[in-house]
């Protein structure tokens, strides 16, 4: 700005300065020549005053005396009517014929003429004056007169220095007006918060064409502000959503570089501390040649792929889904990851149970079959009939505990808005269930002591019933000769407690964490022996889940203590 102030004022100033010069140069050639005119004029007038131009020496003291009074040279000449020269101070010999020469003519015809013209035999500039002496002669007087060109480089040296000054003078003014008007720009962009705020402190009043200049500036930092509020909001509303998101969030553009990724996007593809600053690519996210190799075909193939990765202890499933511009162009791709690890198990422990279920329903029938067929066959016979039958007849119902355990299973899991809920007194149902197995823990020698309180809670009858049973049927199963079961109900901060304590075989710590699954048994023939079937407390534990209880089990080789406990007003799921 300041060069071009500088710039401008120093154009605008030479071209000033150089017109001026013309003009001057001009005026005072004008001038000059007009003087120089008059001057002779009046040489010719007093040398043309009657006096006796007789004798060429008389013309000569009277040509030099006025020549003394002048500081330039002037040219005498008289010329006859017949155009021939009669005297010259110049020349001696002059053959020329001046007749025809305009001021000669004008001096013969009115008594005077003058012209100014190039001479060729000076080869300068001459201005010729001719007054009539008498009817034969005439008198010429002609001086020399510079050029405009010459007097203009006469000039030059004067030009030149008035030249330098005003490139001096305009160098300076042009500092100061720069200066000058550059402060307030300075000072504007300096505070340009500032100056944009209503109070601006910044004096706007020296340049009062600045205000709508300050004016736009102002809307548009408002528009600005609007915009990057709008897109603010708009990035805070998705980052907001994707932080929040359980599943993997990662966006790439088409140079597969990270546009966006949230946390769990991070945790899932195994890089927790991985930090979006600038431009990072995909590579500097994972390595994983299969996540890779499934980046490169959906881009290039421009299709929605699904792949499952599976970690040590994890299983996650990829979408990649190009993000295709209406022309088809690839702009980029979104990845999302889901948690599959629950789903994945669930599909294992499904084709488990299958399995197990199978198994466990073709062991019995298997024997039945055989003994069955024994019989069929005549290889059993006599009092072994009885014997044999009485086997068939405990495998079958072997059956059908399962079958009904099974189904009691898939009922509770099932569990549908009909299935009837009351309120019910735990004691009630531990009475019930300690005069049911009353006989069987006879039989097993175990003693059962009941400790209940009344302990009122919102549920099925017949889960609770079907819990109790379980528990204290294996304090019985898998007690010692001798031993006993003790059962204790109350109420304890808002908390139904259901507790069961033997002082039977105990489990293993290896066994504990796997007793509450379908089919799992530690002591297989001990179980087959009292007729268990490996679900009665997997059924425990689904009816504690149904009434948000918690189970807390703890065993050693002097038995297991197994304690429930319920919200007595919990929430039916
Ligand atoms: P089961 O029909 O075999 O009794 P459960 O699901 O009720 O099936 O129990 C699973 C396994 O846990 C049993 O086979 C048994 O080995 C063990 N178990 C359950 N309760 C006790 C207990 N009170 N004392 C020792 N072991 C037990």
């Amino acid at each position: 700005m300041r060069r071009r102030i500088f710039l401008t004022i120093l154009l605008i100033s030479v071209i000033t300065s150089s017109v001026a010069s013309i003009l001057t140069t001009y005026v005072y050639y004008n001038f000059y020549v007009k003087d120089s005119k008059q001057e002779l004029k009046t040489i010719v007038t007093l040398a043309a005053e009657p006096r006796k131009w007789d004798s060429t020496a008389s013309i000569n003291s009277s040509v030099n005396s006025i020549l003394k009074s002048v500081d330039y040279s002037i040219r005498f000449t008289i010329i006859n009517e017949d155009g021939s020269v009669v005297y010259d101070n110049w020349k001696d010999e002059i053959n020329e014929n001046h007749r025809d020469r305009p001021e000669v003519q004008g001096a013969f015809e009115e008594g005077y003429g003058e012209d100014l013209r190039h001479s060729n035999t000076l080869s300068s500039d001459m201005y010729y004056y001719a007054v009539k002496l008498n009817d034969d002669e005439v008198l010429r007087l002609s001086r020399e007169i510079s050029s405009i060109n010459s007097v203009f480089a006469g000039l030059m040296p004067m030009l030149l220095m008035l030249f330098i000054i005003v490139l001096v003078i305009v160098y300076i003014a042009a500092s100061i007006t720069a200066k000058k008007i550059l402060k307030p720009i300075n000072e504007m962009t300096k505070s340009l918060d500032d100056m944009l705020e209503e109070e601006s402190k910044v004096n706007m009043k020296i340049y009062e064409e600045f205000e709508p200049l300050s004016n736009t500036i102002k809307d548009q930092k408002n528009k600005i502000n609007e915009y990057i509020n709008e897109i603010k909001y708009e990035r805070d509303n998705i980052s907001f959503i994707t932080s929040n998101m359980k599943e993997g969030f990662i966006l790439l553009n088409h140079n597969k570089d990270i546009l966006s990724i949230n946390k769990s996007g991070k945790i899932m593809i195994g890089n927790e501390n991985f930090e979006l600053k600038g431009n990072r690519n995909i590579f500097e996210l994972t390595r994983s040649p299969e996540i890779i190799e499934k980046i490169n075909d959906s881009i290039k193939e421009n299709k929605h792929l699904i792949h499952d990765v599976e970690t040590s202890d994890k299983c996650y499933r990829y979408y990649f889904s190009p993000v295709v511009e209406q022309n088809k162009i690839i702009k980029g791709l979104l990845i999302l990851i889901e948690d599959i690890t629950i789903q994945k198990k669930s599909e294992i422990m499904r084709s488990e149970f299958t399995a197990n279920v199978s198994h466990e329903l073709k062991t019995p029938l298997t024997t039945m079959i055989g003994f069955a067929e024994m019989i069929k066959e005549g290889l059993i016979t006599g009092d072994d009939i009885e014997k044999y039958s009485a086997l068939i007849h405990k495998e079958g119902m072997r059956l059908i505990s399962l079958i009904e355990d099974l189904m009691r299973l898939s009922k509770i899991q099932e569990h549908t808005q009909n299935v009837e809920e009351k309120l019910i007194n735990i004691k009630d149902i531990s009475e019930d269930v300690v005069n049911l197995l009353k006989l069987k823990a006879e039989d097993y020698n175990v003693k059962l002591i009941l400790n209940a309180d009344n302990v009122v809670m919102k549920a099925n009858n017949n889960y609770i019933n079907e819990l109790l049973y379980n528990l204290i049927d294996n304090g019985i199963k898998y007690n010692k000769d001798g031993g006993s079961v003790n059962i204790k109900i109350y109420e304890k901060d808002g908390l139904a407690n259901i507790v069961i304590s033997d002082t039977g075989v105990g489990i293993s710590p290896k066994h504990i964490d796997r007793i509450f699954e379908r089919f799992y048994r530690v002591d297989k023939s001990r179980s087959k022996e009292t007729g268990g079937t490996g679900l009665g407390l997997s059924i425990v534990k689904h009816i504690a889940e149904l009434y948000d209880g918690t189970i807390d089990i703890k065993s050693s080789s002097s038995g297991t203590r197994i304690m429930i406990k319920f919200p007595v007003k919990p929430t039916l799921k």
